[in-house]
């Protein structure tokens, strides 16, 4: 195993998306795939999920080439995990139609021995109490960076705070640092945040960019203006496994936010991960290039 293995887990899935110009049905999806492909271009991830017996072999393949390990990917008989998403008019609001838990109802994360020594360990959004069983198997870990959503916010608050005690980076979006802490306002929202264990917050801001609060304040980048948007969804994975990619390979916090950035931005230009296959190692550093250019010190509130 090498210094810089990243272990991810969260939820693996076959989504439907509607936009407002175009839909699909049963594409690849879930938390932990959009992570493991913008990690697995730059370091090597293990992955800890579960997937149903109708998963598709095209799936599995995808796994094995931005995977170096696949040990603990369980699949049980049943079905995948199926979500489906619409978004409004205006591409921001997005209604869920429907979770079908399938296998991740009784799935049971339990860590083989050669992945309980990782260091890098990010939680995509899934079942805090999944993240927690992975953790807690986890003596090795030096980072954990934790991503979340509102519904576990509303529905198992307490478990959620006994992920945060663990870790030491989370992700969230400006709505869910409110909803978590019932602080309307950022500043105050995220110092909350830093005393339920993370030191280091990353407010998540769309087509606004994003927002790093460290021990010592708050930096802001920018978001990359592409072309055309074609489906967010995973963009909030994706640029979680971005930034635990670039802090596993000895990046600093500013270019590990940068370099999630562009990665996110890419995610958005195609349906599920199909744009960030494609995407060159060139056009990525164009995109670093440039939002690198829009850090700056954040005084808001
Ligand atoms: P995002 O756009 O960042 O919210 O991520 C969307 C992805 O999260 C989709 O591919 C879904 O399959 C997955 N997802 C949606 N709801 C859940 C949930 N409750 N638990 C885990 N993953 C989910």
């Amino acid at each position: 195993m090498t210094a810089n293995a990243v272990l991810i887990t969260g939820s693996i899935a076959l989504d439907r998306i509607d936009t407002p110009t175009g839909s699909r049905t049963d594409i690849l999806g879930g938390s932990a795939t959009y992570a493991l492909v913008a990690a697995g271009r730059s370091c090597p991830v293990h992955l800890v999920g579960v997937v149903g017996d109708d998963f598709p072999a095209e799936g599995l393949d995808l796994f094995r080439r931005y995977a170096a390990d696949l040990s603990d990917l369980q699949i049980k008989s049943g079905p995948t995990f199926r979500w489906g998403g619409r978004y409004r008019a205006n591409w921001d609001d997005r209604e869920t139609l429907y979770t079908e838990l399938g296998v991740f109802g009784s799935f049971a994360p339990r860590l083989s021995a050669s992945n309980r020594g990782l260091g890098y360990l990010y939680m995509a959004n899934i079942h805090p109490a999944l993240q927690e069983a992975v953790i807690d198997q986890s003596p090795g870990r030096k980072l954990v960076v934790v991503d979340t959503m509102n519904l576990w916010i509303k529905t198992t608050p307490g478990e959620l705070r006994r992920v945060l005690k663990k870790a030491q980076i989370l992700l969230v979006n400006a709505s869910e640092a409110r909803e978590l802490t019932g602080r309307r306002n950022l500043a105050p929202a995220v110092a909350d945040l830093q005393a339920l264990g993370p030191g280091v917050v990353v407010i998540k801001r769309g087509t606004r960019g994003a927002l790093l609060f460290d021990g010592d304040g708050a930096t802001q980048v920018g978001a990359y203006p592409v072309p055309e948007v074609v489906d967010p969804t995973g963009a909030g994975d994706t640029f979680g496994g971005g930034l635990i990619a670039a802090l596993a390979s000895g990046e600093g916090l500013n270019e590990a936010l940068v370099a999630a950035s562009a990665l996110a931005s890419v995610c958005v230009e195609g349906f599920g991960i199909e744009a960030l296959q494609g995407v060159s190692r060139s056009e990525l550093e164009g995109r670093r290039a440039e939002l690198r250019a829009t850090l700056r010190p954040w005084k808001g509130l």
